[in-house]
């Protein structure tokens, strides 16, 4: 994967009626021997026409067979190249962005595609999510910090009624608050990366760092 030869570069989560409530998808993974066979349908899966490889969470055990909703979603590596039973169709947007919707019908996968343990898929979901979040985080603390030195530079250089538009109260303090946001998010984002490579939990940490990282960079416009 590092070298290019092999992409992973879909995840298919979504479903059409399960969107944040991930626990709820429909599609299922049925052991058949040495394989397990997937039917179902995701939607909003991203870069799947780019991709070798898709991480596939789907309900290994039915919803009324276990305690609690999260239990019994498998997670599965599969290698879209040798998989016969699946379907893309894009979905048009309006902004630059590969997605799909992916049917699955009979797609049989060796059972050696499911990652770690069977039924435990939502918890290594979630795991993944929280890089996922440290990571958008930082884009959005590197792209806060850009435009408020944007905003700074501009404010000092742009003189009405003779002095500086940046010299004004009401223009310093949207800009300060921004600041501190950003300065906030990136302790926060610190905080979570720390978290996350120590194999802590960091669920909370890396929900607050993405969300004041975009919090503190729609401030600073
Ligand atoms: C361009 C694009 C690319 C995507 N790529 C991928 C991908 O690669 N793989 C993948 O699996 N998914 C992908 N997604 C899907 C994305 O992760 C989902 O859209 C997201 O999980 C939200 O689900 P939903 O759209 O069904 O919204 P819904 O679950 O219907 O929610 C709609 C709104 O209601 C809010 N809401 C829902 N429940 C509550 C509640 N209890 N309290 C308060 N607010 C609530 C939500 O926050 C949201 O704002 C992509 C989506 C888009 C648009």
């Amino acid at each position: 994967m590092a070298s290019g030869e092999t992409r992973l570069q879909a995840f298919g989560v979504t479903e059409p009626t399960a969107g944040t409530d991930t626990t709820s998808i429909k599609t299922t993974a049925v052991r058949d021997g040495d394989e397990y066979v997937i039917n179902g349908q995701k939607i909003w899966t991203s870069r799947f026409q780019n991709s070798d490889l898709l991480l596939l969470l789907a309900r290994s055990r039915k919803r009324e067979e276990v305690a609690k909703p999260s239990q019994g979603l498998s997670l599965f590596l599969i290698d879209l190249r040798e998989t016969k039973g699946i379907t893309a169709v894009p979905i048009r947007t309006m902004v630059n962005h590969e997605t799909n919707e992916v049917f699955f019908d009979d797609a049989r996968i060796p059972a050696s595609a499911l990652v770690g343990t069977e039924g435990e898929g939502f918890h290594y979901l979630l795991d993944s999510l929280n890089a996922e979040r440290i990571l958008v985080a930082s884009e959005c603390i590197g792209d806060g910090r850009w435009f408020i030195e944007k905003t700074r530079r501009y404010t000092s250089e742009r003189v009405v009624f003779g002095r500086p538009i940046g010299s004004n109260q009401g223009i310093q303090f949207p800009v300060a608050r921004a600041h501190i946001n950003v300065e906030a998010a990136d302790l926060m984002r610190w905080r979570a990366a720390d978290l996350f490579d120590a194999h802590m939990p960091c669920g909370a940490e890396s929900q607050y760092g993405q969300a004041t990282g975009l919090g503190g960079l729609l401030g600073s416009r």
